[in-house]
């Protein structure tokens, strides 16, 4: 066992090369399932470090390296994503995205530099660890159906199999040098929802004549917003977010049809099962009362993120291990998705949030906006973090 100050010195030895890791992949990021370049420059790294691994996994872009030690032992999985997001950088920074519309804007940048920096330092230490480190990069995390969906299919929790399971998330408003946790349902099953009212078409003069989609789908989105205030369990969360309505060409004319897509969010299944059943329900009845016709599709997104106790209490033990009590704190619920679900489903593990507000930056830009900044010294507390979680796991010491 490495001692905290042990821990602190092989973070810090690899803090310079998880920053030039970082920039890299900074300012060329690529999107969900695109990501080939980052494909290959990781492969080339972990090439260098000597690792073994399996490439273009996951739909093309993932990669699984497994990391044995000397003695035999349980195996404990890290992940990172690798994606980035249609956005354009406007954070001016030396190193900002040279792709027009693309920005790492969601700290995968981090997450992948962190995971690669902890890759460097693990070679180090490699031949005293009792077990094994499975790295994960996965591509696609922010994309249906989920870089973590194609990575499980091709084995990465199997071969060799995976006892826990590690991951961490970029958080803009917590101060650089905390991190925080939670047990039990942490973050929300994200699904879609599509539907196309259709009436009849005519003179806005002559409403009588027609019949009116735009009427319709404005008393059926507001009707919609009743099933979270009535149908739902108030203690358990749900949110009904229609993000998008298109439809009609001038003031005067009432179109045929009018179109609007959704986010439902929810945070336990039986919650989940019910609103799809509960959205046709009244889309069907408002629809039936104009006269009106629709048409609704339901796209089911990632599970509901559930972290395991006792594993959250190892991350949280580690994190204290080597923050200090004070710096580690609960993480607040969201109703954002995150596909580390699916591996939540097949293994106990825990999902953390790691702070990289910088201290000075009183009012930071939160994730997916243009102006997005991480303090890069996060990047050597998410390796002590994950190092001592390494061997607080293999080591048993708990
Ligand atoms: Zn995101
Ligand atoms: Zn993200």
């Amino acid at each position: 066992m490495l001692s905290r100050e042990q821990v602190w010195e092989l973070a810090r030895s690899v803090h310079a090369y998880g920053i030039e890791v970082r920039r890299h992949i900074h300012r060329y990021p690529e999107l969900s399932f695109e990501e080939h370049e980052t494909h290959k420059y990781l492969a080339a790294e972990l090439q260098k470090l000597g690792h073994s691994f399996r490439s273009h996994l996951g739909g093309g872009t993932g990669l699984h390296v497994v990391i044995e030690g000397k003695q035999p032992g349980p195996v404990v999985a890290l992940r990172a994503d690798i994606d980035a997001l249609p956005i354009q950088e406007e954070t001016g920074l030396p190193f900002a995205s040279e792709r027009p519309g693309i920005m790492h804007a969601c700290g995968h940048d981090v997450h992948t530099a962190v995971l690669l920096a902890t890759a460097k330092a693990l070679q180090s230490i490699k031949d005293d660890l009792p077990g094994t480190v499975v790295l994960i990069f996965q591509p696609g995390e922010e994309r249906n159906p989920g870089g973590a969906s194609l990575m499980i299919r091709d084995g990465v929790l199997d071969r060799p199999k995976v006892d826990a399971i590690f991951g961490l998330h970029v958080d803009p408003y917590l101060q650089v040098g905390r991190m925080a946790f939670a047990p039990g349902p942490v973050m929300a099953a994200p699904d879609e929802l599509r539907v196309t009212v259709t009436g009849r078409g005519g003179h806005g003069a002559w409403p009588h004549r027609t019949v009116d989609p735009i009427v319709t789908a404005a008393q059926v989105i507001t009707s919609l917003q009743q099933i979270v205030a009535r149908n739902v369990d108030p203690i358990r969360p749900a949110v009904l977010t229609v993000g998008l309505i298109q439809g009609g060409t001038a003031h005067n004319v009432i179109p045929d049809e009018v179109s609007f897509v959704g986010t439902v969010r929810t945070m336990h299944e039986e919650v989940r099962r019910l609103m799809p059943e509960r959205i046709e329900t009244v889309i069907r009845g408002v629809c039936a009362a104009a006269g009106a016709t629709y048409r609704m599709e339901y796209e089911h997104g990632y599970p509901v993120l559930v972290n395991d106790p006792e594993a959250t209490e190892i991350g949280r033990r580690a994190a204290i291990a080597v923050l200090g009590e004070e710096n580690v704190g609960a993480m607040e619920p969201s109703m954002g998705g995150e596909d580390f679900a699916y591996y939540l489903e097949r293994v106990p593990g825990t999902f953390a949030r790691l702070g990289v507000r910088s201290p000075d930056n009183l009012a930071p830009h939160g994730l997916h906006t243009s102006r997005l900044m991480i303090d890069e010294s996060s990047i050597a507390v998410g390796v002590a973090y994950y190092i001592q979680v390494v061997q607080s796991f293999l080591t048993g010491d708990r």
